[in-house]
């Protein structure tokens, strides 16, 4: 993570701004000059942005006029280690002897610097803001760590300096090479156990016209090969196993949602399994629903295609009425399968790959804000009752769903019509496919 440093003399309320951004309250914060002591870190997320963060620490200041030369290194550390330093001042007391001296240091050092004017809420500030403009490190972000006023200007200083690294390494679920979790899911009978039977090549569960007679459920490690050859890795849940008792019809149905939500929990990737001969039912809309709104990447697969007749307008009979059902997610992957003669499996786990692949994208925030403004400029938002929303940043805050967070001036007011043209526009802009992409909105104070 990128780092920045907090510095500044003591008392100006740099723990405060640091507990603001991390979160917890860790440090130990009072009136009293100097009365934290060590140097503490923390990892902070403003508005999406995360970075590690150091409160330098307030050491005893004996001699008010001088920095302490304690301090003064530990300061100087901070700010050669770190991508950025927030240089607060006290906007109540304005610029002090020892502010000028810090400030004449930083402006030597040619580290990035953002000034903060800290205690500035209400109008109490105003004269120590000015004063702060002729320390010569740009203007001062008027702040209030106590408040949490003047977030969104911070936001907006901090992030040519933290944007997130994209050769950074991702975490273990992330790489590439993580096995894919995959769950194949559907009705009784839809052809699952014989599916997965053929993907792994042999007789491991029983199967038979009789809805439900297979063995235990695990999970199972298996690689596939690629189209180039390349052996991917595949854990794969075997939900039929969990039906293996089940033989009144009833109970196999209750069951079976169990199964299904048990699946869904433990997958990236969830294949919804069609039987094509008796095409798309309500229960199966209703599982691809459950699927998409737990943030899981779809891919809907109609088996037994080798018996299915009229095919073509059966496969867009299923196509149209998966595009009316799924409102919120247009475009969700269909392809089709014969479980029994093998035909079509490769295609499935080449899109299935491909569909964790989106699913697990990061956008850094350079990138998305170049779209956003293009995005705003082609339609600008609404402004219901004559009221102005100003978006102003969007950030990827998670992926696996792709998460977004959206802030500016009353952006909670932004019609569901127009996220849905920023969601819409982020799928087609970063290619994330027909995976469910999340948009919060948050507008400070
Ligand atoms: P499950 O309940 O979803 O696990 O379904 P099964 O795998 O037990 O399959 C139910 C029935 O459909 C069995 O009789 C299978 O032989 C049959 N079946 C499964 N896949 C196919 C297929 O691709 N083509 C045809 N013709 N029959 C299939």
């Amino acid at each position: 993570l990128p780092t920045v440093a907090i510095i500044g003399r003591p008392n100006v309320g740099k723990s405060t701004l640091f507990n603001r951004l991390v979160g917890k309250r860790l440090a130990l914060v009072d009136d009293q000059p100097g009365v934290t002591r060590d140097r503490r870190e923390g990892e902070a997320n403003l508005l999406g942005l995360e970075f590690r963060v150091m409160d330098t620490a307030g050491y005893e200041d004996e001699d008010a006029a001088t920095l302490p030369g304690r301090m003064r290194a530990q300061t100087e550390a901070a700010v050669r280690e770190a991508d950025v330093s927030l240089f607060l001042i006290d906007a109540r007391a304005g610029v002090t002897p020892l502010d000028e001296e810090i400030a004449r240091w930083l402006r030597s050092t040619d580290r990035p610097v953002v000034l903060m004017a800290n205690k500035a809420e209400g109008r109490a500030g105003e004269s120590g803001i000015l004063e702060a403009m002729a320390l010569g490190l740009g203007d001062p972000i008027p702040f209030s760590a106590e408040h949490g006023e003047g977030v969104v200007d911070l936001f907006e200083a901090l992030l040519p300096h933290v944007e997130r690294d994209e050769e950074e390494a991702p975490e273990d679920d992330e790489s590439p090479d993580a096995p894919l979790k995959l769950a194949i899911v559907g009705r009784p009978n839809a052809g699952k156990s014989t599916l997965v039977n053929r993907l792994l090549g042999e007789e491991r569960m029983i199967t038979g016209p009789e809805a439900g007679i297979t063995r235990d459920s695990i999970s199972v490690d298996w690689e596939w090969e690629d189209f180039e050859g390349g052996m991917r890795k595949v854990r794969l849940i075997d939900t039929a196993g969990l039906r293996k008792k089940a033989r009144v019809e009833e109970k196999l149905e209750k069951l079976s949602v169990m199964d299904t939500l048990r699946a869904i929990d433990f997958a990236e990737v969830v294949v919804l399994l069609l039987d094509a001969t008796r095409g798309l039912e309500v229960q199966d809309l209703k599982i691809a629903d459950r699927v998409l709104q737990e943030g899981r990447a779809l891919i809907i697969v109609m088996n037994k295609w080798d018996v299915a007749e009229e095919a073509s307008s059966l496969f867009n009979g299923v196509k149209k009425a998966l595009d009316e059902g799924l409102a919120q997610v247009k475009g969700v992957p269909l392809l089709t399968v014969s479980a029994v003669t093998g035909k079509g499996l490769d295609t499935m786990m080449k899109v299935a790959f491909e569909t964790r692949d989106a699913w697990s994208r990061r956008v850094s925030t350079g990138q998305l804000n170049r779209w956003f403004e293009r995005a705003l400029e082609a339609n600008p938002p609404p402004a219901p009752g004559g009221k102005r929303i100003k978006p102003r940043y969007v950030t990827q805050n998670k992926s696996r769903p792709p998460s977004f967070v959206l802030f500016g001036t009353r952006v909670d007011l932004l019609p569901v019509s127009y996220q849905r043209y920023l969601i819409n526009g982020l799928r087609k802009e970063f290619d994330f496919g027909a995976v469910p992409v999340r948009l919060s909105l948050r507008a400070p104070r």
